[in-house]
């Protein structure tokens, strides 16, 4: 951004939402310029910290009367380079818009500011004994705004479905700074076109949430837990269908190749077997779980699983989870100069097995060592590719493999993003998952951003 158009947009920002809530000092920028992905950062020219709706709608007016770019900022913690603000212009940190607003305990639900963490609030919904059960993995700094927008789900999917499934209305302040509502608190409404769905996993590419009134569910008397290890990808995938079409509903069923244990061993000193390993969690009264664990693990045993370790308390179940944490943190130690590219698709539940078998024979092909982990229970995977840093030839491949993996998911009937969202890395796939409906997404982005001033260069490809 040319210095003489930076200054004047300094000063009337300054005016909106006042001084200490503006910055360009370079150490703000950088902050503001990378996500928790594989891709490169770009510095904003500007962050803002908007405090109230009304602030947020003042500088949209300026942003879309100057044609400045505006990107949403909530954690940072996207994986796709969403809100990278690879357009430069105004990186819009929501983090201090962070209040809980009210909690209705007899509706079941609560009305937030976006840029309150996950946990934050799930904390607060403790004193009422209910919970907000569609978090990701992430919750410990995702905020319900970016979550929102990225219509993230987590663990728990199965049972409880993604974050989207439980937002009853949100308040939006659009590209030209008007503030609308959609949606009601009514659980159930087909009043008219469901645009608050429109909203949800559009990545601020539409508008910014400013409010949300999201549903709640009571907190699970308990939640029970069993690790199995399988001789093989095949029996595990197998088993994880067999108890998905029971009449149990798990809360969670994670999946694990061997490399991913072998790393969770390795970085959590752990002894878990080096096997494609499975996790079902059930969640209920303690007497009804504690039959439905044991028919899980009788249905494994069958499937030739071995039982690694049941985890019954609430210690141990933060043990599991801290577990099935990825262990990143452990490559650079092992492989230094290795690039790691995090992928992630999703799938018909009958097509996950040809998934794992066919992402292991492209890896042997391709000679690229691959790591499967993800949430097996609702067809939602997640690989990585390692690569050599600074080798082209080594990039080249990886990215091959996962273009091969993300048209394998297209063609089985699933998506190019089941949780991360589009972002930067999977534009180039859209028109190829949505080939009759691409350019009513571009008409629904012209109509609401004609300048296209919102998260440019995300999710459609082109603008
Ligand atoms: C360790 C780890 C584990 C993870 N686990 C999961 C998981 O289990 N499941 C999953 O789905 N994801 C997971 N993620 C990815 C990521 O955490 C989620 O997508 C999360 O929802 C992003 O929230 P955020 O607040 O960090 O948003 P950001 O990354 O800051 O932004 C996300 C997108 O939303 C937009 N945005 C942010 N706030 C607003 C707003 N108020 N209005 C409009 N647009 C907005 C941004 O422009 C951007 O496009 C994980 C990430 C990490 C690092």
């Amino acid at each position: 951004m040319a210095n003489n158009t930076l200054q004047v947009l300094l000063k009337r920002i300054k005016q909106i939402v006042g001084p200490e809530n503006v910055s360009i000092n370079k150490e703000d920028l950088e902050t503001h310029a990378k996500d928790r992905s594989f891709h490169s950062p770009v510095f904003p020219d500007i962050v803002i910290w908007p405090k109230s709706t009304l602030q947020v709608s003042e500088i949209m007016k300026v942003a879309n009367s100057t044609g400045i770019p505006v990107t949403a900022w909530g954690g940072g913690s996207s994986l796709e380079g969403n809100p990278i603000p690879v357009k430069g212009g105004v990186s819009l940190d929501m983090t201090k818009m962070n209040k809980v607003l009210k909690v209705l305990p007899d509706d079941l639900q609560v009305r937030v500011q976006p840029g309150i963490i996950g946990d934050a609030l799930n904390k607060q919904l403790a004193d009422y004994s209910l919970f907000f059960p569609a978090f990701p993995g992430s919750s410990f700094l995702a905020t319900i705004g970016g979550m929102i927008a990225n219509n993230a789900g987590g663990m728990y999917a199965v049972k409880y479905g993604v974050v989207g499934d439980w937002v009853l209305s949100l308040e939006i302040v659009l590209a030209n700074g008007d503030i609308i509502r959609t949606g009601n608190r009514s659980f159930k409404s087909v009043s008219g076109y469901d645009l608050k769905r429109l909203f949800i996993g559009s990545e601020g590419t539409l508008g910014i949430i400013t409010e949300a009134v999201l549903k709640l569910t009571a907190i699970p008397q308990k939640k029970f837990a069993v690790m199995v290890a399988f001789p093989s990808i095949t029996d595990a995938a197998q088993t994880a269908l067999l108890l998905l079409r029971s009449d149990i509903k798990p809360a969670a069923v994670e999946f694990m190749d061997t490399e991913y244990i072998r790393l969770v061993n390795l970085a959590r000193n752990a002894k878990i077997p080096e096997k494609p390993n499975i996790i079902i969690e059930l969640h209920g009264d303690e007497q009804i779980i504690l039959r439905q664990l044991k028919v899980v693990i009788k249905t494994c045993e069958e499937k030739n699983g071995k039982v690694y370790k049941k985890f019954i308390s609430e210690e141990e179940n933060r043990q599991l989870w801290n577990l099935r944490r990825p262990p990143r943190d452990v490559l650079p130690k092992i492989l230094p100069n290795t690039g790691v590219l995090s992928a992630e698709i999703g799938l018909p539940l009958s097509k996950v097995e040809d998934f794992l078998i066919k992402a292991s024979e492209l890896g042997k092909k391709f000679e690229v060592q691959t790591i499967m982990f993800g949430h097996i229970g609702d067809g939602n995977f997640h690989g990585w590719a390692l690569y050599e840093q600074n080798n082209e030839k080594s990039w080249k491949k990886v990215t091959k493999l996962n273009e091969l993996l993300v048209t394998f998911a297209i063609q089985a009937g699933g998506t190019t993003t089941g949780e991360h969202g589009v972002g930067i890395g999977k534009r180039k796939f859209m028109p190829i998952e949505h080939p009759t409906s691409i350019d009513i997404m571009k008409n629904i982005k012209e109509m609401l951003d004609p300048k296209g001033i919102l998260n440019p260069g995300k999710l459609l490809p082109g603008k």
